[in-house]
């Protein structure tokens, strides 16, 4: 694997790639990897010839600065594990490389009612900073494939949304959630669970799994009422559970109104904020 912190280098390495004709897949993370992680970088090196991974904890998409002080930092052991799985590039730039004119660079894109519901209204400025960086990244990678999780089920539409506005050649593939043996979704926040908190936040893959079951007999808001009480457990605080049409995210009345059918939850878990979501249906 070969690291880069600066852009003019690793430009210069991914043109002689591309002249050879290499497509090139691109993996953003913020680090503290795990196997969630390591599975969009082994789904990008089944796809193509290049698979550059960035680790970058940008700054702008932290609402609240407490998290953005507390968010993991494991450079030496993500390393180890990008070597494990083969991944060719790490991009690992300082904040200067990735915004040289200040942090104030904000894109011009709007993003409409895709932004304002579920994390939108929960992390005011959220998506704002994370499309800042993906496509400050983008640009800097121009990759052929863009490889994201579908843990962050909205970020995925919205970076969708993104590239058709700017009408980019990039094909965006959507990778599934890995999860821990008992269902937790695997998240770089989940290490910050006391271990008490940690048994207890099975509760969110549960309550998803339940409102699958409870599809035949109850209307969307039915299940997300139902699922909300379920989730209001000791240490827990739910933000919001919700059914929403995969392609707008904006809540259904009936399982009917809509192809894709997601459900969605964000619930605090002691001080750690844990997100998670299931797809329901997909025709
Ligand atoms: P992050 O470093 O948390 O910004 O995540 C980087 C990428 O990994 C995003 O596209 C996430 O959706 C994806 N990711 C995070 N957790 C998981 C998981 N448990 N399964 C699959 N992908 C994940």
């Amino acid at each position: 694997m070969i690291l880069f912190k600066r852009v003019i280098d690793l430009q210069e390495y991914l043109r002689s790639k591309k002249d050879q004709g290499d497509q090139i897949g691109f993996v953003p993370t913020m680090g503290a990897l795990h196997q969630g992680h390591l599975s969009l970088m082994k789904i990008s090196k089944t796809h193509c010839d290049i698979t550059v991974c960035s680790i970058f904890v940008n700054p702008t998409q932290f609402n609240d600065p407490g998290d953005l002080a507390k968010y993991p930092r494991t450079i030496g052991a993500d390393i180890d594990l990008l070597t494990s799985v083969e991944v060719d590039v790490l991009f690992l730039p300082p904040v200067e490389e990735v915004y040289p004119e200040g942090l104030d660079t904000s894109i011009d894109v709007d993003f409409g009612e895709l932004a304002n519901v579920m994390e939108g209204a929960f992390r005011p400025g959220h998506f704002d900073g994370m499309a800042q960086v993906v496509w400050r990244l983008l640009s800097i990678v121009e990759p052929d494939k863009l490889f994201m999780g579908q843990k962050d089920f909205q970020q995925v539409a919205i970076v969708q949304e993104m590239l058709k506005q700017f009408e980019a050649p990039i094909e965006l593939i959507r990778c599934p959630i890995v999860r821990e043996e008992d269902g937790l979704a695997m998240s770089s926040r989940n290490v910050r669970l006391s271990p008490e908190n940690r048994g207890a936040a099975v509760a969110l893959s549960r309550t998803l799994e339940q409102a699958n079951e409870k599809m035949s007999g109850a209307s969307p808001k039915e299940i997300c009422a139902w699922a909300m009480e379920a989730l209001a457990l000791p240490n827990f605080k739910p933000e919001y559970f919700e059914i929403v049409d995969g392609v707008t995210l904006q809540a259904i009345d009936a399982f009917e109104d809509a192809d894709l059918v997601v459900a969605c939850t964000a619930v605090w878990v002691g001080d750690v904020r844990l997100i998670d979501n299931r797809i329901l249906k997909e025709n």
